[in-house]
């Protein structure tokens, strides 16, 4: 095994004055890349070692004391550093370790970053003394439009942190790094969820599935699991609120003398009336036809009508567009 670099501002790529907040973010962005969880299976192990690396560099350059003791005698002069401590992770979920040490959100970020979170509730971000409740989860639903309107369960697989069962959380093992988590103290597991669709589907909704976040250790409750309503882009309708944007393709002869037109629906086709003298581009609005609204209604499908040709004209109708060219000029 090689030995680990003792050069920690190597190890994080930041230089010899890289402010606090650099240092973070090096180890933050270095710590996803290198993240265990994230490597297939044959590269599990040296993914954990470099992580480990990165824990090491970033317990000494993220202390003040350390690092300036590290700046002055190297790593053999910075305490801890060749016994490191837990990274931030797992030493912050022991009860009543929060308080003193604010600045070791580190781990905490780095798992909203990884599972998309961005509003986790102050909970997750400023711990407390206790018991620690585990980690809010934050993940995005995908819904098609289809899926909206139906309305009813739906199903997804996220991967969810749970504390790691080899350390039971702690992220030490003997007198190192657990290695299965790489001293992180969870991992990611699959899990499937199961989510009742709220009456009125809107985009960037928050669903809370209440104890579905990350397990805690130390026996806390479990975190929430915040969805975030995603719509997926659909090939013919754009959403607007509860409102539905398409097209309504018309021929000439229906929009000069009115009659019927077919329009597609998310539950199918439907016809519609055209009023004579509709020009293109008129947007006609068919109620209750969008997406499902506040107080059980359905936001409306707005329809811009296009005015085509048939693909082909037969030589009767290219006789009558020849008469109409005529009459018209
Ligand atoms: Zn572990």
């Amino acid at each position: 095994m090689a030995p680990r670099s003792q050069d920690y501002y190597a190890v994080l790529d930041v230089k010899k004055t890289a402010s606090p907040e650099e240092i973070k973010q090096a180890y933050r962005r270095l710590a996803k890349v290198h993240h265990p969880d994230l490597q297939p299976e044959s590269q599990k192990a040296s993914a954990a070692e470099k992580f480990k690396e990165l824990n090491e560099a970033y317990e000494v350059l993220s202390h003040p004391e350390k690092r300036a003791a590290y700046d002055r005698y190297g790593p053999d002069g910075a305490p801890g550093a060749s016994a490191p401590e837990p990274p931030p992770r797992a030493r912050s979920a022991r009860p009543g370790a929060g308080d003193e040490e604010p600045d070791f959100s580190g781990f905490s970020d780095f798992f909203q970053n990884l599972y998309g979170a961005q509003d986790s509730g102050a909970s997750a971000r400023r711990p407390r003394p206790g018991p620690r409740r585990g980690q809010d989860v934050e993940a995005e639903l995908p819904l098609t439009l289809e899926d909206a309107v139906r309305g009813g369960e739906k199903s997804l697989t996220l991967d969810v942190p749970a504390l790691c069962p080899s350390c039971s959380g702690s992220g030490r093992r003997g007198a190192g790094f657990c290695p299965v988590c790489a001293g992180v103290g969870e991992i990611a597991r699959p899990r499937t969820i199961t989510a009742r669709l709220p009456a009125a589907v809107r985009e960037g909704a928050r669903l809370r599935l209440r104890g579905q976040g990350a397990a805690a250790s130390g026996g806390g409750d479990p975190g929430d699991l915040y969805l975030r309503i995603r719509f997926l882009p659909h090939p013919r309708f754009k959403v607007s609120g509860a409102d539905l944007e398409t097209d309504v393709t018309v021929m000439p002869w229906i929009a000069a003398l009115g009659g019927e037109a077919s329009l597609q629906t998310l539950e199918g086709p439907l016809r519609v009336k055209i009023p004579a003298g509709t020009h293109a581009g008129r947007v006609l609005r068919v109620a209750a036809k969008g997406l499902p609204a506040d107080g059980g209604r359905r936001g409306d499908l707005l329809a811009a009508v296009r005015i085509d040709i048939p693909d082909r004209a037969d030589a009767r109708l290219e006789r009558l567009f020849q008469e109409m060219k005529e009459a018209a000029s």
